[in-house]
């Protein structure tokens, strides 16, 4: 009898694990008609932006960046990157038609506490670590006499810009918040920490890391119109025509376009597919009520919203047995590359997600049953936030009349990617490929993405080049 109830228990208990996977699959569901209705949001939302100052969640901000490199820059120029959670600092030679003839760079990683902590020293150590990368340049690398360095200053969170080379922090995303750098020019931040630990350079353009990913991009292959960024956080930047920017008040560039960053991460919809782990992950973040779409699709969340699914399996359906894993209550201990590691496991006893939960979350045994229903918890979680950037994507192709196939015109679209949820998370990358597909149809053939690796730091050094303080003004 007792072995009776005890299957009875444990089938019950399955049942229930299995009824909280259905039901997020069904709130997670992104069918290509509702997918549809998310990309034509976006689009709307695109208008809005550009209309005028606050009129969409998504702000459209002006980059100023109304020509993209060409080629013919020359130098030596610094590139250095913030946005995740290392930061890079690079210095290339640019031969002009022979184009990058050297580059190096370091990765160094922030320490959490300077993430939240003053602007000062996160400014500081930031300076620091460019100037002692400074002091390594080699022969290789030539600046000529008398001139001063300059830097291309990749900055990935928004910023109003107020020329190429000044703007002003709106707010920060991520894991970052200092409050104190809220509202501060960010180039003058910069400065100030560069001249207390006596380094010598200019910043000569401040962009975005998909500003600087659509500049690199575009250096590489002409037919590139527009990035976006899969990583830790996740955004997009296009080229749109500076007439269709009705809220831009300035002269109008002489090539007729300006990059515009869109800050997709803080696009929201009521079409959007939200749980009620959405919900709640939103409502404990650093940042509530903002960066939704983010929350949906990047990498920064990805592992974390399984995790808070896990919790409800543990508790309601005894997932892991009578004892709730302490480890589990932590927010973010599942990180979106142990959910990839796992979601890839193709081994028959699933063995990569048995050892994962026992790293992670110290459970020491995993049935081959409940290993397999995580794998497809992470799946769930994937497809939701792949489809969502396709229709992402979509949306911005529809603002520039690139969702439909014209009458003798062939011209392809690339798109330039980065960010590590799309470089290593394979499924992510083929769910986000195919949905494409299935929402271009014929079109689909036209419309390349292309994997960007670091272009920002390329793209960022060249628009410093181009806008160096030593070129001289070209008449016309
Ligand atoms: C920031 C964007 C950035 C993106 C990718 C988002 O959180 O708001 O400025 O481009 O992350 O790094
Ligand atoms: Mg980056």
């Amino acid at each position: 009898a007792l072995v009776v109830r005890r299957q009875m228990q444990s089938s019950g208990k399955w049942a229930k694990a299995e009824a909280i996977l259905r039901e997020l699959e069904d709130k997670c569901g992104a069918p290509t008609a509702k997918l549809r209705q998310v990309a034509d949001a976006m689009t709307v939302e695109m208008h809005a932006g550009l209309a005028s100052e606050g009129g969409s969640k998504l702000k459209m901000l002006i980059s100023y960046v109304d020509n993209l490199p060409t080629g013919d820059e020359t130098g030596l120029f610094y590139a250095l990157d913030l946005g995740g959670t290392n930061f890079r600092v690079m210095r290339v030679q640019l031969g002009g038609k022979e184009g990058v003839i050297k580059q190096e760079s370091e990765e160094v990683s922030i320490p959490p506490h300077l993430m939240v902590g003053s602007s000062h020293e996160l400014f500081d150590f930031i300076a620091t670590a460019l100037a002692k990368f400074v002091a390594t340049e080699g022969e290789d690398f030539h600046l000529p006499a008398g001139k001063q360095r300059e830097l291309g200053f990749t900055f990935s969170f928004p910023v109003r810009q107020l020329s190429l080379a000044s703007g002003t922090l709106i707010k920060w995303t991520k894991g970052f918040l200092i409050e104190d750098a809220v509202g501060e020019d960010v180039v003058e931040e910069l400065t100030k920490a560069m001249e207390r630990v006596n380094l010598d350079m200019r910043v000569a353009a401040l962009v975005n890391d998909t500003v600087g990913t659509l500049a690199g991009g575009k250096y590489s292959n002409p037919d590139v119109i527009a990035a976006v960024i899969l990583g830790t956080g996740s955004n997009a930047a296009y080229i749109e025509r500076a007439h269709a920017i009705p809220k831009w008040q300035g002269l109008l560039p002489k090539t007729g376009e300006m990059v515009i960053n869109m800050e997709w991460g803080n696009f929201r919809s009521s079409h959007l597919p939200l749980t009620e782990y959405d919900i709640s992950l939103d409502a404990e973040s650093l940042n509530p009520g903002e960066q939704i779409f983010e929350k949906l699709v990047s990498g920064m969340y990805l592992g974390e919203i399984v995790r808070r699914v896990l919790c409800r399996m543990v508790e309601e359906a005894s997932f892991f047995g009578d004892t709730i894993p302490p480890k589990l209550k932590i927010p973010f201990i599942l990180r979106t590359p142990d959910m990839s590691a796992m979601h890839h496991d193709s081994s028959s006893d699933l063995k990569v997600v048995g050892s994962k939960l026992k790293d992670i979350l110290e459970v020491p045994n995993s049935s081959l049953k409940m290993r397999k229903m995580i794998v497809e918890l992470c799946d769930i979680v994937t497809s939701r936030g792949a489809r969502l950037a396709a229709a992402g994507i979509l949306g911005i192709l529809k603002k520039i009349g690139r969702d439909t196939l014209k009458e003798g015109d062939n011209q392809k679209s690339v798109i330039a990617l980065d960010g590590g949820l799309f470089e290593h998370y394979t499924e992510f990358r083929n769910c986000m490929s195919s949905t494409l597909k299935e929402l271009l149809g014929e079109v689909a053939e036209y419309i390349v993405i292309e994997l960007a690796n670091d272009g920002s730091g390329i793209g960022a050094a060249l628009l410093a080049a181009s806008h160096s303080q030593y070129i001289e003004v070209q008449e016309s």
